[in-house]
């Protein structure tokens, strides 16, 4: 599907990486005739992203219809039937965040499974609350971040699926990633013991290395027993 289709967007900052694609997702969703799509940017960001998309407009001598929601790190936002988006801090040279897909499902009381569909019917009927809430991680987004994220929010290793950028992987680069507010593959390493995902996504990999080089650090770095679990999107 094209992500222009997708009705709600998640925007970790501005660094134009991520953040460039905005007003072409507004301006085709109104070309097209879409609802109003909803936008969730960092809250210090709201003032120039809305300036952003009035000058594209402004170019383009077009009306824009768009919603821009604000977000700050602790909040939580429905976006979904039983769908919520955790944000979290993440450690980058502007403010930035992380996005964590929570699911909450209803799960039956332990001193009622085992009944009939009749007892079960009897007992709402009777006004008793038989199922209680269950929250599952299902997926993280660290967007750019230096490897102090997993020190910050460690819950984020116990989610389903980890997708994290890892811009650096050379030696010489280790210097380069702390001073660019960036991952490097060797400190995110020492982590792995500790992430629990069945999955761990690695992305946005430093435009320097082709993907030789990408696969040729990843084997030299990463322990053959974590190397299953790791995807690369590259
Ligand atoms: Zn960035
Ligand atoms: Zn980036």
């Amino acid at each position: 599907m094209h992500l222009v289709f997708v009705p709600q967007i998640f925007i970790s900052h501005f660094h134009g990486d991520h953040s460039l694609g905005m007003t072409y997702y507004i301006a085709h969703r109104n070309l097209a005739k879409l609802e109003t799509g909803k936008i969730y940017v960092p809250a210090s960001a709201l003032d120039a992203a809305h300036a952003l998309i009035r000058s594209q407009a402004a170019l383009e001598q077009a009306r824009r219809d768009y919603e821009l929601i604000p977000v700050e790190p602790g909040m939580m936002v429905d976006f979904k039937r039983q769908m919520q988006m955790r944000i979290f801090g993440t450690d980058h040279r502007i403010p930035s965040v992380g996005f964590e897909v929570i699911e909450t499902r209803s799960k039956l009381k332990p001193e009622y499974v085992g009944l009939n569909q009749q007892e079960i019917v009897a007992l709402k009927r009777a006004g008793k609350e038989i199922v209680y809430p269950v929250s599952m991680s299902r997926m993280a987004y660290v967007g750019d971040s230096t490897i102090k994220v997993f020190e910050w929010h460690p819950e984020i290793m116990e989610t389903e699926i980890l997708i994290t950028e890892c811009t650096f992987l050379a030696d010489d680069h280790y210097e380069e990633a702390h001073k660019r507010k960036h991952i490097h593959l060797r400190d995110l390493v020492n982590y792995l013991p500790y992430i629990r995902s069945e999955y761990i996504v690695l992305m946005h990999f430093s435009m320097r290395y082709t993907r030789q080089e990408i696969k040729y650090h990843i084997q030299r770095l990463i322990p053959a027993e974590y190397r299953e679990r790791i995807l690369l999107l590259i």
